[in-house]
């Protein structure tokens, strides 16, 4: 049975009562509307670990659009019955005025690629995501943390901050899940409308093909996309193609190894 922990608190008092005994810890945070790339990182965590912690939190920090936030899809019910059938033990949902006694005084920076690729797109994104992180991984205090390559920018700068920060949790990569079609399972892919959703396709399908980032551009834009950015970079795994795109209020990531 999941149990479910409502407050910071009670997942504390469980570690420090010693409830957990010795057993090693996996932990994947998330922000619910639960899908199968969430549910791959879990299957990790429970392969690799005695028990696992999943933590649901839309944090608003990370969010430079109201109307992104306003309209983040909730499933908390569904996101559940999800843990529960996939084995997780425990299920931590954390309030924002727990998860920000300080009122978002303290801030995680960091100055270099945090201002590329999404950086220079959306500001103060990397700021809240790497916030809330820190604050989750010290909360959970886990061994393991499990992170999606579909989120690749993210999962650098994470774990770049372990490293600085000198944390004991190690930060696992896991691959990014697709669609049959294709295209990066996303939470908010729910908000495509049906044209959208069919269109989307073409966001992958462009990003693996054989094709300049220059011309994969235009070609995205012909087809109606905007296009933030489609770009090359040298990384730890080596060069990956990232992108990202709109559909209307729709903005897709992704990336691919090349
Ligand atoms: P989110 O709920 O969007 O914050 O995502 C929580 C975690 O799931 C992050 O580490 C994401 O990178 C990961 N994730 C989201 N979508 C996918 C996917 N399609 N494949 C693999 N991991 C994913």
């Amino acid at each position: 049975m999941i149990e479910t922990l409502r407050s910071i608190e009670l997942w504390q008092n469980l570690k420090r009562n010693g409830i957990l005994g010795r057993k090693s810890l996996g932990f994947v945070p998330t922000m619910g509307a639960l899908h199968e790339g969430h549910l791959s990182l879990v299957r990790k965590s429970k392969a690799e670990n005695e028990l696992t912690l999943v933590s649901i939190f839309v944090n608003p920090t990370q969010f430079d659009q109201v109307q992104d936030l306003d309209k983040y899809p909730r499933t908390i019910e569904q996101d559940q019955v999800l843990l529960e059938k996939a084995g997780v033990d425990y299920l931590l949902l954390p309030d924002y005025k727990s998860m920000y006694p300080d009122e978002y005084l303290f801030k995680v920076e960091e100055k270099n690629l945090s201002r590329d690729l999404c950086g220079e797109f959306r500001p103060g994104h990397f700021q809240g995501m790497l916030t809330v992180v820190l604050k989750l991984l010290q909360i959970a205090d886990a061994d393991n943390a499990y992170f999606g390559e579909k989120d690749y920018q993210q999962y650098l700068l994470v774990k770049k901050m372990a490293q600085a920060f000198f944390f004991k949790t190690q930060i696992v990569p896991c691959p990014t899940i697709r669609d049959h079609d294709g295209l990066a399972l996303s939470s908010r892919n729910t908000l495509l409308d049906k044209a959208q959703r069919k269109l989307a396709t073409q966001f992958p399908l462009h990003l693996q093909s054989k094709s300049t980032p220059a011309e994969i551009t235009s070609a995205l834009v012909r087809l109606g996309f905007v296009v933030d950015y489609i770009t090359d970079k040298e990384t730890d795994s080596g060069v990956r193609r990232f992108g990202a795109v709109r559909l209307g209020v729709v903005r897709l990531i992704d990336n691919v190894k090349i």
